[in-house]
């Protein structure tokens, strides 16, 4: 294989590799194994953050809400794709800040960190004044409640760089 087609595979592969899944799903490949594509997850969602996505396989989007953790998407999942085992985390997303935060270029807001209910956004004063958002990954649990209510869409949930395969 020449070595354009392999870096294209290599990121076609990171691409897929590094979609996310609804909470508690199995690991890359054994979850689009198991899964059927049957929407029950996407049905059973009341937050609406489950979306169809490519290949017809379950993504998530938090324009419209956020995860409550509730637990209904994998009571819904009959071929288990979706499992919730004891203690285990639901998955590696984690919240990130683009640099298009307003908050950043000298504007006042503190949107996302009000909507933070675990306070993983905390705002550090600059030596401007205007405090800026600083993300504390040890307790971000990726819920998706600070990415909707951005009034710029400078925050998105993201599967960690060293989740990519
Ligand atoms: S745990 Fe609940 S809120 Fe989160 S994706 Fe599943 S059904 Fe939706
Ligand atoms: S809500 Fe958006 S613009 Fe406002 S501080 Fe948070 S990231 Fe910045
Ligand atoms: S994803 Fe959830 S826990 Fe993480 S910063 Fe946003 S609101 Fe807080």
């Amino acid at each position: 294989m020449d070595v354009a087609r392999r870096g294209f595979l290599r990121g076609r592969f990171r691409q897929v590799a590094n979609v996310p899944r609804p909470p508690w799903a199995l690991p890359h490949g054994a979850f689009e194994a198991a899964c059927t594509r049957c929407d029950d997850c996407v049905k059973a969602c009341p937050t609406r953050v489950i979306a169809k996505g490519d290949g017809g396989y379950p993504t998530l989007d938090f324009h419209q809400g956020e995860c409550t953790f509730c637990g209904d998407c994998v009571t819904a999942c009959k071929p288990a794709a979706l499992a919730r085992e004891a203690d285990a985390a639901p998955w590696s997303l984690k919240a990130v800040i683009s640099e298009g935060c307003i908050a950043r270029q000298g504007v006042e807001c503190r949107i996302c960190g009000e909507n933070c209910e675990v306070s993983a956004i905390r705002f550090r004063p600059t030596l401007g004044g205007i405090s800026t958002p600083q993300l504390d990954d040890n307790v971000c649990t990726g819920c998706g409640a600070c990415v909707a209510p951005c009034p710029v869409g400078a925050v998105s949930a993201v599967l960690p760089m060293e989740t990519e395969q």
